[in-house]
């Protein structure tokens, strides 16, 4: 079986300097990925929100918007040898569909959209993923990652497993989230993603023991048991790591037998 063999160099999980927690443009992430042998590159900055205070300082404003098209297009013209593409990691709640819809995916040149869970709305309250303790969180997660493979405009459902940097404990609750998230996958056919950035960030502590917050291995290896596939990315928010930590990504698709997601076909009609 060669069902494991990386589809090719690629990256397709990039933030920039717009976001406002990440460093450097596109032209610096390119450089990186170049050096490195890339042969797609994919950028996903968070698109800007009009009504949400809590999430603006993570995330372009609609003025940047212009920007950060045109700061691709450029970057792509300088790398003819590497596949470049413009993105989005969405928050997609059902309340921000139209917004979306109206001010973003009908624009042209969105190459691809990837769904990631990074805040939940729990009875009214905004709660940062880091925040989740409870198994009513983790149903809400559950039912917002379910929300985003629906909408059928994902690429690939970014960390799935970030839930565990909030709810710590590997248990009933915690298992159940993780059935629940593969099903899904499985369900509508969405890949899901081993994130490199969990490696660069400090451990953290657990009832079982010091721990990444992410990726989580007891939630791979429970997707062994799925008829799924995985993609591989750094997540990269610093020029330096465009390319960084997807041998440790690779490390969890070979030691639980994952598919690799065949990335090569994904983007077969993208500019
Ligand atoms: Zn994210
Ligand atoms: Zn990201």
């Amino acid at each position: 079986m060669n069902s494991n063999k990386i589809p090719q160099k690629y990256n397709l999980h990039t933030h920039t300097y717009r976001c406002r927690h990440a460093s450097g443009d596109t032209a610096d992430y390119a450089a990186a990925a170049a050096a490195a042998g890339a042969e797609l590159l994919g950028f996903t900055e968070h698109p800007p929100l009009f009504s949400n205070a809590a999430w603006d300082p993570f995330r372009m404003t609609a003025e940047e918007l212009d920007g950060y098209f045109n700061s691709i297009a450029e970057t792509a013209e300088k790398y003819p040898s590497m596949r470049i593409l413009t993105g989005f990691e969405m928050d997609l709640l059902p309340r921000f569909k139209s917004y979306y819809e109206d001010n973003l995916l009908c624009r042209e040149g969105i190459d691809y959209l990837i769904g990631g869970v990074h805040w939940i709305n729990y009875h009214g309250d905004w709660l940062w993923i880091q925040e989740m303790n409870s198994a009513g969180h983790l149903r809400e997660y559950v039912n917002e990652i379910a929300g985003l493979m629906e909408s059928r405009l994902m690429s690939f459902i970014t960390h799935p497993d970030m839930f565990a940097s909030g709810y710590t404990r590997w248990d009933d609750n915690s298992r159940d989230c993780s059935r629940d998230i593969l099903a899904a996958a499985e369900e509508y056919s969405v890949p899901l993603e081993i994130n490199g950035n969990g490696f660069r960030k400090p451990e953290i502590s657990t009832p079982d023991g010091p721990r990444y917050a992410y990726p989580l291995p007891e939630f791979w290896e429970l997707a062994a048991g799925y008829d799924i596939t995985v993609v591989c990315n750094s997540d990269a928010h610093k020029p330096e790591n465009t390319m960084s930590d997807l041998d440790k990504c690779h490390d969890i698709i070979n030691r639980f037998n994952l598919k690799h997601h065949p990335v090569q076909s994904m983007f077969s009609d993208a500019s």
